[in-house]
């Protein structure tokens, strides 16, 4: 294993954990070389889960996918990184316990937005606002007072999420941009804005 910052191959593991899932260790080295640390994950090879998109397509389930679209949706929250990885990891298992072959990508939006709901509100309801595609800002504001969010943080969370969303159709007609969300419903599209 090459070190990521000086390229040597010389290091030495300083810690080794098995993650929740038990299906991955996370080795932690350090460069004999450059003296510092990273990380290195080693999974056992599963067969592919193949994802079903909205349009009929299929692709490989990619982890970094899912943890790119929560890691969006749970920005400037008092979220941690182990919180995510934490939610990811479970979220994948969940998926790898229903031992499909493929799964529908609204499957895997649902449970995203299941464990998102249990951990931050407005994590939950960026998220959701991209994936259900509210159809009004008063849908969403709906969505918001039913969560219990008190108007201080609707109002805050109102202005960036559309703010957001204008920078996302910036560029392209709008319904262009809406159909392509209708063909995006999973963590990809938050992971492509
Ligand atoms: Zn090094």
């Amino acid at each position: 294993m090459r070190c990521p910052f000086c390229g040597k191959l010389n290091n030495r593991v300083i810690d080794s954990r098995l993650s929740r899932t038990e299906m991955e260790i996370r080795r932690r080295r350090e460069c004999q070389e450059c003296s510092r640390r990273f990380t290195t994950f080693e999974t056992v090879e599963d067969l592919p889960v193949m994802i079903v998109k909205k349009d009929g397509r299929r692709e490989e389930f990619i982890r970094g996918k899912i943890l790119a679209g929560i890691k969006k949706a749970c920005e400037k929250r008092a979220i941690s990184m182990i919180q995510i990885e934490d939610l990811v990891d479970n979220i994948e298992r969940e998926l790898r316990d229903l031992n499909y072959k493929e799964i529908h990508s609204s499957v895997v939006g649902e449970k995203i937005m299941h464990h998102l709901h249990r951990i931050d509100d407005v994590a939950y309801v960026r998220f959701a606002s991209v994936y259900r595609e509210f159809s009004s800002v008063d849908d969403f504001i709906d969505a918001l007072k039913k969560l219990g969010t008190s108007s201080q943080q609707i109002e805050s969370i109102d202005e960036q999420s559309f703010s957001d969303k204008r920078e996302e159709v910036e560029g392209t007609p709008y319904q262009e941009s809406l159909s392509e969300q209708q063909l995006n419903l999973d963590a990809e599209f938050i992971n492509e804005q």
